[in-house]
């Protein structure tokens, strides 16, 4: 039986060589690390333990994603949430108390909004259920797959599919703030979501959110990533950890095999399932050209770099799990970017995350990659000093609004975009690959190119936005590529 090589064990790499598996195809799995996982990871210190990739995982509960997780066991029936009841958001000034369920969010906007806003909280309710039968719907295949008959019962069924996503997609979130009349509903909105997002992002976003199709499965990224390891380990897939690729070797315009150090593996169909820019560039070697990704690579926003200090405290703070505070001060996560508005998550609500009577916090900070890398290259000891530049001035933003925060400090632990590519290669640091614009939106990159046979892409540089459900997602999507394309 043909082999399909797999680049990269993150969480689109399991997945797709769980769909793989599942239609009889035999797969094998490259990792460059000794353990998959990806950029899903979990850091512990002395009984703390910081999840920091399984926050919020969108379609928990129900709906087209939640099946796909569920049968790569990323999720499971009955799989329960763990989250604080509200989160507190901070803009010029206000603050918003939300709650995520459709009754007190529809009393928030109630309370905020202006006469004139009242048609408009009707019509974004209306739409978010849109979203959310939406993202219900099991007929997953991607839509040019599907059989004349399969898109015409498609399309009757959602007359609206084809219209609220394509409409909104064109539209950015600011476009849409803009025509809220009421200045606290527009600092609400601002403060939820980015205003550079495409519009229908941020719906899918808050349709999840107010039907309780999101949360923090117990467990979080370790149990999660261990779920689909031994998923696919189980449908007889090879994984093969500390193998690198270093090419994906081509001959007559069909993929031939992939170059690990000396080694050389024979195939006829490679998934690269790690960056784009790195397989087009390094693995490649520019052999292969694809035109949206040529424009999304150079013109398409990325996630912001992140550097994020992990707090383990020798108390708890009743911190809810999502806080974001304005500080005047600000934090410099690198010269010339400070911070002001301050993201912090703290992990009281979940279980075992902390030794009895402790928490543990995260504080994400935006950051410039270039500076960073720059930096350690010059000098690790300059590098470990602005980390703990960095913490000092954290903290004294932490103790203005906590008094005693400083004197509860057990622990820190500073991750910088460069050791989150420790865990995997992220273009230009970015943590959860294009950022969903309406540009990258309308540029997103297929799942293969027609000038190389046998090559295709998935994970998060391809699933504009990123997000464990939307990697899976997107390692359905090619897998049904593959099948359909392929000979086995
Ligand atoms: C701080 C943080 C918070 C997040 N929070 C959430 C959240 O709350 N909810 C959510 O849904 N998502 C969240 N995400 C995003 C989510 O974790 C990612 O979108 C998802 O895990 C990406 O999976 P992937 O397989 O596409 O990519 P990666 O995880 O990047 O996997 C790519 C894999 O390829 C391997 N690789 C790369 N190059 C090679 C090579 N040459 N040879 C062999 N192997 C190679 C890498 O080592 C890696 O294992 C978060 C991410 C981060 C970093």
């Amino acid at each position: 039986m043909k082999k399909i090589m797999i680049i990269g064990g993150g969480i689109s790499g399991l997945s797709v060589g769980i769909f793989l598996q599942k239609k009889g195809c035999a797969t094998v799995i490259y990792e460059k690390n000794d353990r998959p996982g990806g950029v899903c990871i979990c850091p512990s210190e002395k009984g703390f333990h910081f999840d920091l990739s399984c926050r919020l995982l969108n379609g928990i509960k129900s709906g087209r994603r939640y099946g796909l997780m569920c049968e790569t066991g990323a999720v499971f029936p009955g799989l329960a949430t763990e989250s604080s009841l509200f989160e507190i958001y901070q803009n010029e000034g206000e603050i918003f108390r939300v709650e995520w369920n459709l009754r007190a969010f529809r009393k928030l906007l109630d309370q905020l909004c202006a006469s004139e806003d009242e048609r408009r909280i009707g019509q974004f309710f209306e739409t978010v259920g849109k979203f959310y039968r939406l993202s219900q719907d099991e007929s997953a295949q991607p839509f040019r797959l599907l059989s004349l008959k399969g898109k015409w019962e498609f399309l009757r069924k959602h007359g609206a599919y084809a219209v609220i996503p394509r409409r909104i997609v064109s539209q950015s979130f600011e476009q849409w703030i803009n025509g809220w009349q009421s200045g606290s509903i527009r600092r609400l909105w601002r403060a939820l979501y980015p205003d550079n997002y495409a519009l229908s992002t941020f719906f899918a976003y808050a349709a999840a959110r107010l039907y309780g199709n999101s949360g923090r499965p117990v467990g979080g990224s370790k149990a999660l990533v261990h779920r689909l390891t031994e998923t696919y380990l189980g449908l007889g897939g090879r994984l093969e950890t500390g193998s690198p690729v270093d090419e994906i070797l081509l001959s007559d315009g069909r993929v031939a095999g992939v170059r690990i150090g000396n080694r050389t593996e024979t195939g006829t169909t490679v998934v690269a399932a790690c960056d784009i820019g790195m397989t087009l560039g390094k693995l490649l070697q520019g052999r292969v050209k694809i035109s949206k990704a040529v424009t999304l690579l150079r013109h398409g926003d990325l996630f912001y770099p992140l550097l994020t200090v992990c707090y383990g405290l020798n108390r708890r703070f009743g911190i809810p799990d999502t806080l974001l505070l304005e500080d005047e001060k600000g934090v410099d996560a690198s010269p010339d970017l400070t911070n002001n508005r301050i993201e912090i998550h703290s992990l009281e609500a979940v279980s075992g995350t902390a030794p009895p009577g402790k928490s543990a916090l995260i504080v994400n900070l935006r950051c410039d990659w270039y500076f960073w890398k720059n930096l350690r290259e010059k000098s690790g000891e300059a590098y470990r000093q602005y980390k703990l530049m960095v913490v000092d001035e954290l903290n004294a933003c932490m103790e203005r609004r906590f008094p005693g925060f400083t004197d509860s400090v057990e622990l820190t632990k500073v991750l910088t975009p460069l050791s989150y590519e420790r865990f995997s290669v992220l273009n230009k640091g970015s943590w959860r690959g294009f950022a969903p614009t309406v540009f990258s939106m309308k540029n997103r990159i297929p799942h293969f190119g027609s000038s190389c046979k046998g090559l295709y892409f998935c994970g998060q540089s391809i699933a504009v936005g990123g997000g464990i459900d939307a990697v899976t997602e997107d390692a359905f999507q090619t897998a049904e590529w593959i099948a359909a394309r392929e000979r086995f």
